[in-house]
Formats: structure tokens, sequence, C-alpha cells
């Protein structure tokens, strides 16, 4: 079973309760997918034992003993990544969208494109079983395709240590990343807050997963900072015939258990809030 996490923006406490739900296990893949930002392997330390390069789009480099100073790719450089600095032409790896043109026009043939291989794709063995997560290189933007290769990691190696449950920390948005993160799961759980603008990405990401059909469950964290958006929320899942899987109280301490490297589950194993997530986790899984 796969189980995805997600939220229309960054901030909502998204990463708090997949870390949570993935403590309810002792056995289980977790899957850090939001690799623009990927935190969980903070948390929980993995003991990595496999690592790959993931070669994204190529770069353009300059050989220098070629090139002449002539500022034709300058020119021809529509994402500004040439510029020249202190009289020489530098290439802003950044910048740099892999289109190979400068490779193309330049009058000296100095330019080529080299394989960014700096994204990585990482996987082991944390408290609670196994962890795959990516890293996506500075400028790098094809993330969908990096999510895909930490979902069907997570998904060979539930398959070889015979692990029902898969738990995706999804990124925010919902942009191809997100698409990638969510396409073929069995439950989406998207994480909300109680404002306007926590309002509008919910009803974004839920035109989203419907257009998709999924099983979907809505969480609202913080929900005791605006009660009067909460009932909103509520109402409008109850009339979308979207179930509100959970209402979680703010709670300074799962700030203060991830900064000892721990979710809140494993930090204040009592705490309230934390028998409303394994109420919600058990719904979940007994659906
Ligand atoms: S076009 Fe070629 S030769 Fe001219 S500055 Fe650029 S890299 Fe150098
Ligand atoms: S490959 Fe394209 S984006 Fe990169 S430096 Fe050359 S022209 Fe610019």
């Amino acid at each position: 079973m796969e189980i995805a996490v997600i939220s229309g923006k960054g901030g909502t406490g998204k990463s708090s309760i997949s870390a949570a739900f993935a403590s309810e296990h002792d056995k289980i893949v977790l899957a850090d997918c939001d690799v623009d930002a990927a935190n969980l392997y903070i948390i929980f330390e993995p003991e990595i034992t496999e690592k790959s390069s993931f070669i994204g789009a190529q770069k353009a480099e300059i050989d220098y003993s070629k090139c002449t100073n002539c500022g034709t790719c300058i020119d021809y450089c529509r994402f500004d990544a040439i510029k020249f600095d202190n009289g020489k032409v530098v290439i802003n790896e950044i910048f740099c969208d892999g289109c190979k043109l400068c490779s193309r026009i330049c009058p000296e043939n100095a330019i080529s494109m080299i394989d960014n291989a700096e994204n990585l794709l990482l996987s082991g063995n944390f408290r609670h079983g196994k962890m795959v997560y990516g890293r996506l290189a500075p400028g790098e933007e094809n993330s969908g395709r990096l999510v895909n290769l930490v979902r069907d990691k997570a998904k060979k190696i539930a398959e070889q240590n015979n692990i029902e449950t898969i738990i995706i920390d999804g990124p925010p948005g919902i942009g191809c990343p997100v698409i990638s993160t969510i396409t073929g799961v069995d439950h989406v759980v998207v994480v909300t807050e109680p404002s306007l603008s926590g309002m509008h990405d919910l009803k974004r990401t839920l035109e989203l997963t419907n257009s998709f059909n999924l099983k979907t469950w809505v969480i609202i964290n913080k929900f005791d900072l605006n009660s009067e958006f909460s009932d909103k929320i509520v109402e409008y899942c109850n009339h979308e015939g979207i179930d509100v899987l959970a209402k979680l109280p703010y709670d300074k301490q799962i700030v203060d258990a991830m900064v000892n490297c721990k979710s809140i589950t494993e930090y204040l194993p009592d705490a309230e809030i934390v028998k409303i997530i394994k109420i919600a986790l058990n719904k979940i899984i007994n659906f």
C-alpha cells in the first residue's frame, strides 16, 4: 500500500506528519519525494547502503584553450547563463538550461555539453525500516524524473523485503513532481492549514487528486489557530465528499521533536496529538 502525504504549499507540517506516520511502523519503506528540499534524512539519519548519480540536464562547459573570448555565445544564450566576468567569458551552470545552442554556434568549437551528475538517489536502513530519497543538484529542474526514480526504488525495496506499506512524503504544490508523486498511489493525504491561502491551495490540490480519481483524505493541521476557517474547510470537504481524516491542534512540541531529530511519535509517544495521528493512520490502513 502506497500512502502519499502532500500539501498545496510548503510549511503546512506535511513532513512532520509523514515522519509520524513512518514512526508508527517497525517495517516500512519511507520515500522522501520532496526532492527539492528533502529533510526526512536529517531526522532519521539513515545508514546509506546504496547511492547512485542521476544524470540531469547537460551543462555547457568552455574549453579555454580554444576560446578566443569573442562573446558570440553571450549574444545567443537566451537564459543569460553566459557573461563576461573580469573580461573573460564564463558560464553560470545554475542558469544554464542545457539547450546546447552555444555549443553549436561557437566558431571555435570551444563549448561542449557535459553530463550534470550531481543529482543523487540514496537508499538505506533507518530505525523503522528502509528509506529512499533524492537530492536534486542546485539549479536542476527535472525533479519529476527524480521523484519517479525514488518511487521506483521504494517499490523495489518493498518487494525485496516483503514490506507492505510505503509512506511517501511528497513535494508541495500541484506541479509535475506532485503528479509524479501521486500517480497510482492507493491513498493521498492532503495536509492543509486553516487560512485563506490554505483553503485556496487545498481546493487546487483536491482538483488535482480528483482528476486522478485517487482516494483522498484531508488533515487540517493547527486547526485551533483559526477555528472559523477550519469549519469552512470541513464544510467544503463534506460538500465535495472528501473525508477529513484528522484535525491536529497546534503543538510546539512537533517543532521540538524535529529539532531533536525525532518524529513527534518518537519524542512524545503519549502525547494527545500522537493518539490522533495513530487513529488517522489506522483509518487509512483499515479503509
Ligand atoms: S563563442 Fe566560443 S570562442 Fe566565442 S566566447 Fe563563446 S566560447 Fe569563446
Ligand atoms: S547550453 Fe544553452 S543555456 Fe546553457 S549556456 Fe549554452 S546557450 Fe546558454
